[in-house]
């Protein structure tokens, strides 16, 4: 198949003009990729199970990890649903159009082909304008998970997904690359305390102070034991993985700010500025912390160095300076959890490119956006954390 890549000149003033060709192939059972603000999604009617089978073979994903559907509009969630519970009304108040995916239980109307098996549905409403304005275009709801083979890191750039989905899909909608660079945050509403079960931009304490009480899935705080089923079926994937062994290293006792605690209230949530006494408050660790952190990834890709391996290092703008072995490469500003969101997955892609065997990492505080950059990280790494 030849995949058309179309480039949307002016993000901010769409013209239909430039939609119109995807939102008829999304229309007539084909798929597109198209930019949202969290990464590039591959589109197909959420309503056509043909669709939803040519999107799990496009990706290589398997057929009982199930899709999010998405909407330009709260109006178009009625038909989707068997009832909106109030706390998901609160949240579509608070947080959409936005990188917040709810689970409700689904309508006759959306197809098992497109939910896993399953009687719930997840839905979005993206703030991307070409993201929102394709959907309006399409008239259906979007099945969009995102538009990298299954398995590789997500794409946050057009030629990530051109990388990923030529000559697998019909279009690709260049609109430059995404802003957050992280999935969404997933909540399921459709339980009586609504539990997280996946991180993102929407945080939890961002939740908490909407619902005062959220639950977090035990899939998102570390790996799961084999007999256990995690309510998110993707979270049992191996995800967002780079071709190389991936090792994180973490500061030792006394640091981590990972609450542990499944539940978090908006009395105790804490801001960045009081989260750890001694710390810099806007890194979260103090400087025998990051130093004792820097050497060690040092040490750990120096040994591989040695020993005739190629290794990359992941560090921040802060930290540059302080490695001289290796492919070095800066995350982002430690200062900045939103930069470091951003370049993430672009990041783990220059890797692969570079062809490096070994990749050791810095870690992050997992509070506000942490949890979500710590959350993809772990996973990256199989959970190999050196402390
Ligand atoms: P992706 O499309 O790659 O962003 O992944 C979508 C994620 O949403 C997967 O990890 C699924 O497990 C999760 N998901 C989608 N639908 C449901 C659902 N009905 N119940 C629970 N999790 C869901
Ligand atoms: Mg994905």
């Amino acid at each position: 198949m030849e995949t058309k890549r179309i480039i949307i000149e002016d993000r901010n003033h769409i013209k239909d003009e430039e939609l119109k060709e995807a939102a008829s192939i999304l229309r007539s059972g084909g798929l597109v990729a198209f930019p949202t603000e969290t990464v590039y999604g591959l589109g197909g009617n959420a309503l056509d199970e043909d669709a939803a089978r040519k999107i799990y073979a496009a990706k290589g994903r398997p057929s009982d990890n199930p899709l999010i559907a998405h909407v330009s509009c709260v109006e178009e969630v009625a038909p989707l649903v068997k009832e909106i519970p109030e706390a998901g009304r609160k949240l579509m108040e608070a947080f959409w159009p936005g990188p917040l995916t709810m689970i409700f239980p689904k309508s006759e109307k959306v197809p098992y082909g497109t939910t896993g098996g399953l009687d719930t549905v997840a839905i979005r409403m993206p703030d991307d304008p070409v993201a929102n304005r394709l959907i309006a275009l399409a008239g259906v709801p979007v099945a969009a998970p995102s538009a990298n083979t299954s398995g590789r890191p997500s794409p946050t750039t057009a030629d990530h997904v051109w990388q990923d989905m030529n000559g697998r899909i019909e279009m690709i909608i260049d609109g430059g690359p995404v802003g957050i660079g992280v999935e969404s945050t997933i909540v399921d509403v459709s339980s009586a305390v609504p539990s997280v079960l996946r991180p993102g931009a929407i945080t939890m304490e961002m939740l908490a102070e909407v619902l005062g009480e959220v639950s977090v899935d035990p899939a998102i705080l570390g790996p799961l034991s084999a007999d256990v089923r995690p309510k998110a079926p993707g979270m049992k994937y191996k995800h967002y993985a780079p071709k190389a062994d991936l090792t994180l290293v973490e500061p030792g006792t006394g640091t981590e700010r990972e609450s542990g605690a499944e539940q978090v209230t908006g009395a105790e949530q804490k801001t960045g500025a009081d989260r750890n006494t001694g710390a810099d408050p806007e890194t979260g660790l103090d400087e025998t912390q990051l130093q004792a952190m820097i050497c060690k990834v040092r040490e750990l890709s120096r040994e591989k160095i040695e020993a005739g391996y190629k290794v990359g290092v992941i560090c921040t703008d802060e930290s540059r300076g302080c490695y001289t072995d290796g492919e070095v490469r800066s995350i982002g500003a430690r200062k900045s959890q939103a930069s470091v969101a951003h370049n993430l997955y672009a990041l783990l892609r220059e890797f692969d490119d570079l062809g490096v065997d070994y990749i050791f990492s810095e870690s992050f505080p997992k509070d506000h956006l942490g949890q979500a950059i710590m959350n993809r990280l772990s996973k990256a790494a199989g959970y190999k954390i050196v402390k």
